[in-house]
Formats: structure tokens, sequence, C-alpha cells
């Protein structure tokens, strides 16, 4: 007996599971449905365009994809093209791991203020998210706030500050390239709500910010305890984040000669307020305390800076889709360990929120695999044909792997010297390059 899964979305989450289904069921066929012609979500759209290496993981999902029992059904929307309940009806298990693709908001006034972004918008256009490719945010400035400070603060900004030659091994995309290296931006700030010792950073992305060949990273050494005391942390948690000090506080000591941007490290400092008539001018802050659990509170001392671009860098969210139970505090759907309802589950950021590396979701997606093995009734339903025939019917044009395979060879000769790839930014230029290719053989 075959039983039959599909897994809704094509990143980390979703490749985890389909590689721990094809290893652990040895008969069973997974069909990975994806909403873009081009695979792996957050490796393509997410990850930096200078952490070509992370984008290495890639190789292993295109092993995964290989698989003679895998079908990868791309350019294909859920909740669009086909429903939960018609996967359900098709499969005999579902899997959603679409992801947390929305910024959270910060909920203070001047938000909407034009020339303000979320990171999920602002990464995906500098990253040729189709979603994404038209945000058109404007670089004529001399300031940029960014908001937070985890990871994706430091990719934005470090993506901002570094210098052409430094970015021309990546696949940086045009539309973003031309503005950014056009720009008179020189100073950047990430603003922190609580301390250096609570920043969310890794510390070898945190490292890449002291080397940067242009850019000055800027502390302020009196945020800095000597030695990191929280008692609410674990003795690794205490290591990391004395780790992360030390880094931060040898900042100090990069040579500002040559270095015509500024990356500063502004914490104890909570947005209250975007201000600006129109756009955005300024960011008020208040200053903060943090106490020894790590609680913040603000002192009531207010101050401005300066910025005509803002991104919030403050965590993503997912959305619910044909009506699943959701946890509007969490953003993720509503789910016991993966489980949502019989036969359907999540995995990735969809179940746990955004959390964690790309690693993370390795363990996380095989505990969900195991419960979808061990759940299942043993009832065959009528699998692909049925998915096959509701998709024809609604006129989808699937992109097949060997498709995608084609795409992504004409992005790689498309590719300047020295860089990767030169990305198609659109569904249509995807699918159109597909059609050409197809012509010529
Ligand atoms: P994150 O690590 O959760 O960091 C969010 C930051 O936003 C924190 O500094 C947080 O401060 C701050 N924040 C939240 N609400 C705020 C508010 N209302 N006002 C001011 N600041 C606020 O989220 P992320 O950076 O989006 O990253 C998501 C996950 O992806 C993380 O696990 C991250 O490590 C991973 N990632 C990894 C890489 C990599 O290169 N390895 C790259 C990108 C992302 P508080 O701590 O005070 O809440």
């Amino acid at each position: 007996m075959k039983r039959t899964v599909a897994i809704v979305g094509s990143g980390p989450g979703g490749m985890y599971a389909a590689q721990g289904l094809l290893d652990k069921d040895p008969d069973c066929l997974v069909d990975v449905i994806e909403r873009l012609p081009s695979p792996y979500g957050l490796i393509r759209g997410g990850v930096a365009p200078d952490h070509q290496k992370t984008k290495r993981v890639a190789r292993a999902y295109d092993r995964t994809m290989g698989n003679p029992r895998l079908r990868y059904l791309g350019n294909v929307e859920v909740g669009r093209d086909i429903g939960v309940a018609e996967l359900l009806d098709a499969y005999d298990s579902v899997v959603l791991a679409y992801g947390a693709p929305h910024d959270n908001r910060l909920g203070i006034p001047g938000e909407g203020l034009a020339n303000v972004f979320g990171s999920n918008a602002f990464v995906g256009w500098y990253n040729g998210h189709p979603d994404f490719t038209d945000l058109d945010p404007d670089l004529d400035v001399d300031a940029v706030a960014v908001i937070g400070v985890g990871n994706v603060a430091l990719d934005v900004a470090r993506v901002l500050a570094k210098t052409p030659a430094e970015m021309s091994v990546t696949d940086l995309v045009p539309h973003a390239a031309d503005p950014i290296h056009a720009s008179r931006l020189t100073d950047i700030y990430m603003f922190g709500r609580r301390g250096p010792v609570e920043a969310a950073f890794t510390n070898v992305e945190l490292r890449e910010m002291g080397e940067l060949e242009k850019a000055l990273p800027v502390v302020d050494l009196g945020h800095f305890p000597e030695t990191v005391s929280a008692p609410y942390m674990s003795d690794r948690d205490l290591r990391l984040r004395q780790r992360n000090v030390d880094t931060m506080r040898a900042f100090a000591d990069v040579d500002p000669a040559g270095k015509d941007k500024r990356v500063h490290f502004a914490f104890f400092s909570s947005p209250v307020e975007l201000l600006g008539s129109g756009r955005v001018e300024a960011v008020r802050l208040e200053r903060t305390v943090v106490d020894e659990n790590g609680k913040v509170s603000g002192t009531g001392e207010h101050f401005e800076v300066a910025c005509q671009l803002a991104v919030t860098c403050i965590g993503s969210r997912a959305e619910p889709i044909d009506g699943l139970p959701f946890d509007e505090r969490r953003g993720i759907v509503v789910n016991d360990g993966g489980r949502i309802a019989p036969r359907l589950y999540a995995v990735g950021w969809l179940k746990r929120g955004a959390t964690g590396t790309i690693g993370t979701n390795k363990n996380d997606s095989l505990a969900v695999v195991d419960l979808v093995i061990d759940d299942w009734d043993g009832e065959m339903r009528p699998g692909r044909k049925a998915a096959d025939e509701m998709l024809k019917r609604r006129g989808a044009r699937v992109v097949s792997f060997p498709d995608w395979r084609v795409i992504e060879q004409i992005e790689i000769d498309a590719a300047p010297e020295g860089a990767p790839r030169r990305k198609f930014v659109s569904p249509e230029a995807m699918l159109d390059a597909l059609a050409g290719a197809a012509e010529h053989v």
C-alpha cells in the first residue's frame, strides 16, 4: 500500500518533512506543493544574498527532490488553486509548511508612513522575492533605522553597509543593488529595546559586522558589562551572550580609517513613534533599563534620531488559510506538537513560530513525520490522480522539478562574473524562460 502525503511549502520545514517521510516510510509517495515556481522558501527569498554558503543547503534539498517517489508541484497556490479540504480528500495526510512570512507590527504611531517597511518585505525585495519586486523603497537617504537586534536586523544592516565589490559575489538583485549602491547613506542605526546581553544575534553573524570593508560598527562601551550575569539564563546562554558582548566590545577597536558608513549598535532604545509628514523623517525613542530578569522598562527620557528609511526587524507571523484554527498571539496555526486536525499537520515556523536556524527544522519536522506515520489509519484515498484532475480543471500551470532545473540553469548561465546567478524576480519571467527553453529543444 502506498500512502500519499501532500506537503504544502518547500522551505526547510517542508523539505525536512519530505525527506523524513521518504526515509521512514519506504513506500509512501510525497507531493511537495509550492506557491512559486521556485522552491525552498526562505533559502532563496530570506537568507541574505551574501550568505551563499548557507544557501548551499539547497543542494541537499535538490537530492530530496530527485527522489522518484517525490513530485514537485510548483506554481500551485493552496487556498487558490486547491483548498486544504480538497487536499485532505485526495491525500492520506497533509503537512502544512507554508511558513510565517508576515511582519510583526510595532503598534506605534507613524508605522504607516512612507518608507517604513517590515523586514519580510525589505529582505524579500533585495532577494528578488516576487511578492516584493515592486516595493520600491527610497534609498536617497542619509540614515536608516533598523528596529530590532536579531539576525534579520544584522542581515539588513549588512546588506545596506556592504560595498558593490563585497556584493559582487552575491545574488543581490539589480533592482536593489542599483539604488543601494547609488545611495548617499552614511548611518545605519540598529535599535535594541533591551541591552547587548539580551540581543538575539548569533556570534558568527555578529562578528561579520567587524569585518566590513567600508562600514564601521559603533558601540557605546558604557552599555557593556564586563561579565554577563543573568539569573534567568542557562550556563550555555550565559557563555553565548558573553561571547556576543566581547565581540561588540571589540568593535570599539576597529580602525575607522577609510570607512564611510557607520553601523550604530544603539541599545536601551525603545521606539515609541515614527515621525514625519507623509514620509518617515525621524524615530522617537524612549531610553530603557533592563532588570536582572531581562525585563525592560522605560525611563521616561525620550530622544529623536533622524532617519529617512525605517525597517522593522522584530519577528514574523503566519496567517491562517482556509479557516484553519489560529493563535493570534503567537502568530501560528493552533497545533499540538504539529497535529492540527485528523490527518492535518504543521511543521516549521507555521508550527512553532519564527524561531531557530535552518537546522532547527530538521528534528522538528522529523518528530511530526513520526506522528504522520503513527496516526495513519491505513485507509487509502485517491491520491495524486484526484489532485491532478482538480489542478487541471482549475487550469493550473504546474512547474515540475525538472522544469525548475531548466529555469535555474538559465539563472546560472545569466550570472554576472563572480556571482552565483541572476534571479528571475517574477513567476511570469520564470514561466516565460521555461517556455522559451522548450522552444529551443
Ligand atoms: P528575533 O531573533 O526574534 O529578533 C527580533 C528582535 O526584535 C529582538 O531584538 C526583539 O527584541 C526585537 N523586538 C521585538 N518586538 C519589538 C518591539 N515591539 N520593539 C522593539 N524591538 C522589538 O527575530 P529575527 O531577527 O526576525 O530572526 C528570526 C529567526 O531567524 C531567529 O531564530 C534568527 O536567529 C533566525 N535567522 C538566522 C539568520 C542567520 O544568519 N543565522 C539570519 C536571519 C534569521 P526583544 O528581545 O527585546 O523582544
